[in-house]
């Protein structure tokens, strides 16, 4: 249920219908408008009666939200939401640019990155401390040293961090080093770790699952907002089908889907999307073409010595060449990045 206020509601108002929901066992949620204020109503296990609130003073009306995913719905929020991240916006008219190595592996590596993708116009680093591999033999991420390393390429570059957490313990530790927690693919629907994210101070970056339709894409942001943390921005990154010419299938029809029913952001990974190097800027203008908000790109300056995803990473030279096409297209799409 959605309550609409009027458009000259007081303060004490919208308390008291506040206080009216929670009188209930129900769970309010504030959502500030240009015009009016909304609250949403979550935790009721049955319809409610809209009756109920319409008689409440400065309520405009209440609204049955026919969705499964409420507090993300475009029918609770009709306009787009804008993340900060460290002081830059992810959604809105400027378009984002996450950039950065698959993994953290050593200072050396990480800053020489940083450097020039910051250089070259990233307005977010990435590299994960924490790695969820297939293998267990694989290279798992320096941890905490990784999230030193990202302090420090965010004290020289200036660009905020946004690095991924694997599970409860390393949420906690990503939270007190970044700018913004990442929830991958394979933790999509690690529903407990979602309960936590969103009871945390920081924006979450939530990727795609890489076999969840977008319905349950959407409930999982969901349950991040529900918890109280509306700071959420979406990432397309492929999903399993049977095409072998790529490592996973880029699902573009789906920024539009998303764009249509949600308020939250959405970028594109257009590196774990294709898997290839040869494949990533011309997806990552497809991405901006289609409508997405950003892209997030694995560079590295040696990626045939990468400890993880070298064969998908872009040389910083080719991250140049990536910006400068963003750039090109977004005047195009009617969005910007200067
Ligand atoms: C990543 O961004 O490095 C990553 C592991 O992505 P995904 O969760 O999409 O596989
Ligand atoms: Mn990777």
């Amino acid at each position: 249920m959605l309550i609409v206020m009027e458009s000259g509601a007081t303060d004490g108002q919208i308390r008291a219908v506040m206080e009216r929901i929670q009188t209930l066992g129900l769970r309010p949620h504030v959502i500030p408008g240009a015009e009016r204020t909304a609250i949403g109503i979550t935790g009721n296990h049955g319809p409610l009666d809209p009756a109920e609130f319409e008689i409440l003073p400065g309520v405009q009306e209440a609204i049955r939200v026919t969705k499964p995913y409420k507090l993300v719905s475009r029918e609770v929020k009709a306009a787009d939401s804008v993340i900060q991240v460290g002081g830059r916006p992810i959604g809105g008219r400027r378009l984002a640019i996450i950039a950065g190595p698959c993994a953290v592996e050593t200072e050396t590596q990480t800053l020489e990155i940083a450097r020039a993708v910051a250089a070259a116009g990233a307005d977010l680093f990435r590299g994960g401390a924490f790695k969820p591999r297939t293998s267990p033999y694989s290279f798992q991420g320096l941890g905490l040293e990784g999230l030193r390393i990202l302090a420090r390429a965010r004290e020289e570059t200036g660009l905020p961090i946004v690095t991924e957490a694997v599970d409860e313990e390393s949420l906690g530790m990503v939270e007190d080093y970044a700018d913004a927690v990442q929830i991958g693919a394979r933790n999509m629907q690690n529903f407990s770790l979602l309960k936590r994210a969103g009871k945390s101070r920081l924006p979450i970056f939530l990727k795609r699952g890489m076999s969840a339709t977008l319905e349950e894409f959407l409930m999982a942001a969901e349950y991040i907002v529900s918890e109280g943390n509306y700071q959420v921005f979406l990432c397309e990154r492929g999903v399993r089908t049977f095409a072998d010419h790529t490592r996973n299938t880029l699902d573009l029809a789906i920024v539009p889907a998303v764009k249509h029913l949600s308020h939250l952001p959405i970028l594109v990974d257009p590196s774990h999307g294709t898997g290839r190097r040869d494949k990533v800027v011309p997806l990552a203008r497809a991405a901006v073409a289609v409508g997405a908000d950003g892209v997030m790109v694995e560079v590295h300056h040696d990626p045939s010595r990468a400890l993880s995803d070298g064969p998908q990473s872009i040389l910083p030279s080719q991250f140049g060449d990536l910006v400068r096409d963003i750039r090109a297209l977004a005047g195009l799409v009617g969005r910007s990045h200067d």
